[in-house]
């Protein structure tokens, strides 16, 4: 196989919480994570030496700071690959939005070069590798509906969501993760989202028990700071959105809606008002990867 090509999932927070700042600066979260249809697409070609990228966005950098880099590098050196790989990024995903446009580009290349080079790694192995990259790796490359624990990385799969239509609207601002949870006033959180609540109310498939335990503490920076994300939640709801809720760190906001009509004129009427930059409507999408050995991940 010469070439190899690839989607990359985006994902939103249906449940975001913050358990505590560790030592090292990294906050131990407590998060339900959903991919979506959403998604940006890689196009992997063996070639003689390097690592070349290429994209269709124009304000990407596709230097050694681009995380798709990261993932080829890192492929290359753990498996010692003599050749070179080049991979071109079709950008979909609304970048520093709250949707892990990077880690899941990063997630796509190392599955993609893994499926090139006919190298078979296991997905717990690539979920172990790709957590040097970020915190959001593993899951991106696990995909589907699941709990992440720890800084992100510890992983428990879970039953995919009941369906539904999803309305995203990015502002045209962009939020910088680290902004967020420098500000994040950790120990003061004072009442803590339900995410056991919501993956008993997931397990049950009952729509309605995610919809009433959906938070995110990381609203409470983003918001203050940043108030055009808290008029695009009010008008996610007063439009009909069953709930609205920030993903991530932000800017993103979605809305979960039952009926697609429904979901699509609010995604007109959003786009009409300029709110946003990025407005579409997305579903769900279940589990990505088999979680082979995936224990060992959550211990
Ligand atoms: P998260 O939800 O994990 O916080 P995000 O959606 O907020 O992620 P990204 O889109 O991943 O943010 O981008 C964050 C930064 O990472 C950007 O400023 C961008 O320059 C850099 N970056 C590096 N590689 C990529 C990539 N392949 N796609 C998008 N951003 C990338």
């Amino acid at each position: 196989m010469n070439e190899y090509q690839i989607k990359a999932y985006a994902k939103v927070n249906l449940g975001l919480d913050v358990v505590r700042r560790l030592p090292d600066g990294y906050h131990q979260v407590k998060m339900v994570m959903q991919s979506v249809d959403l998604c940006d697409e890689l196009l992997l070609e063996k070639t003689e030496s390097g690592i070349f990228l290429t994209t269709d966005s124009d304000v990407l950098p596709m230097d050694e700071n681009n995380l798709i880099y990261k993932a080829a590098r890192l492929m290359r050196e753990t498996y010692g690959l003599k050749e070179g790989i080049r991979i071109h990024l079709r950008k979909r995903i609304p970048i520093a939005a709250g949707m892990a446009g990077g880690s899941t580009d990063a997630a796509a290349a190392m599955k993609g070069i893994s499926r090139l080079f006919g190298l078979h790694v296991p997905v717990s192995r690539l979920m172990e590798l790709g957590v040097a990259i970020g915190a959001d790796v593993p899951y991106c490359i696990l995909g589907g509906t699941a709990l992440a624990e720890g800084i992100g990385e510890k992983l428990t799969p879970l039953t995919p969501m009941p369906d539904c239509f999803i309305v995203g609207a990015k502002p045209g601002i962009s939020v910088s993760t680290k902004y967020v949870y420098e500000h994040l006033d950790a120990e003061g959180i004072g009442r803590h989202p339900d995410i056991d609540g919501m993956v008993e109310a997931i397990r049950g498939g009952k729509l309605s028990g995610i919809l009433e335990r959906m938070e995110n503490v990381l609203e409470t920076v983003t918001i203050p700071a940043w108030p055009v994300v808290g008029i695009i939640k009010d008008r996610m709801s007063g439009l009909g959105a069953e709930k609205a809720l920030m993903s991530g760190s932000g800017p993103t906001v979605f809305g979960i809606f039952t009926e697609k009509e429904k979901a699509e004129t609010a995604c007109e009427q959003i786009r009409k008002e300029n709110l946003a930059e990025q407005v579409f409507v997305t579903t769900p999408v279940s589990i990505l990867e088999e979680p082979d050995g995936l224990v060992s991940l959550g211990d």
